[in-house]
């Protein structure tokens, strides 16, 4: 029974391993990428945005005596020069956004909308739903730690498949359906939580549907017209309205 999402999910790989795996992949991509210094305007952002919805998600957290949830989270803020449209966290709070985004979300409260479900699927462990899932499906259900040490590079690549990372973005394992709500809603309480108007999520959400293209991220990966997910958005509204003030 995940604690995030009241959801029985299938759970192979230990949060702890799977942060110490996220984190060697999460160095790999920072050396093989440029990442913006904090004195660029929009690096500066995405550093202001994450380190302000961090807060947010720890205090819910810690307010509902679920602090556990975020054990072994070190928060890290990236942005890096990249065309794709794009963004993640890994398990442990390593975040990166390209800077292909900024065209569409155009405003800091938009890139909270995008980093609030980034996040989400992170603390909702929605990865580690994917990678037991992988394990099983493609290496028989062993453990991770014997899955890396026997078959190294599909393991890596089943990883970089479930978070997103590298250039294929369209290689990317989709989420389901019911975790890109689950990331949806928990993303618009953590942005609100943060200061930020979660109603901004709306228009944001249609100017990504008008992106198109090949080179989708991840929020787009179940359907870019997807009227069902701006109708769930406008149903929970209300409840993330709830917990925002204007900061
Ligand atoms: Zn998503």
């Amino acid at each position: 029974m995940n604690m995030v999402t009241g959801r029985k999910q299938l759970s192979l790989v230990p949060e702890s391993q799977l942060q110490t795996m996220a984190l060697a992949e999460y160095n790999t991509f920072l050396t093989a990428n440029k990442v913006l210094n904090a004195s660029n305007n929009n690096a500066a952002m995405v550093d202001r945005v994450g380190v302000r919805i961090a807060n947010a998600i720890t205090k819910y957290y810690n307010d509902k005596g679920q602090g556990v949830v975020l054990e072994g989270y070190k928060w890290e803020f990236n942005t890096v020069e990249s065309k794709d449209i794009n963004a993640w966290c890994m398990p442990g709070g390593k975040v990166v956004v390209y800077t292909g985004l900024f065209a569409v979300t155009q405003n800091e409260t938009a890139l909270a909308i995008v980093l609030g479900h980034e996040i989400a699927h992170a603390v909702a462990k929605h990865g580690s739903e994917r990678m037991s899932q992988g394990l099983v499906q493609q290496l028989g259900g062993v453990a991770l730690d014997v899955a890396l040490s026997q078959k190294p590079q599909q393991t890596k690549e089943m990883f970089a498949q479930v978070y997103g990372i590298g250039s294929q973005v369209g290689a990317m394992l989709p989420w389901s359906r019911q975790q890109e709500t689950e990331a949806d809603q928990f993303g618009l309480i953590f942005a609100a939580m943060a200061g930020y108007d979660p109603q901004e999520a709306i228009p944001f959400w249609q100017r990504m549907s008008a992106v198109g293209g090949a080179k989708q991220p991840e929020f787009l990966s179940t359907h870019p017209s997807d009227a069902t997910r701006m109708r769930k958005l406008q149903q929970f509204m209300p409840e993330a309205l709830k917990y925002y003030t204007r900061k």
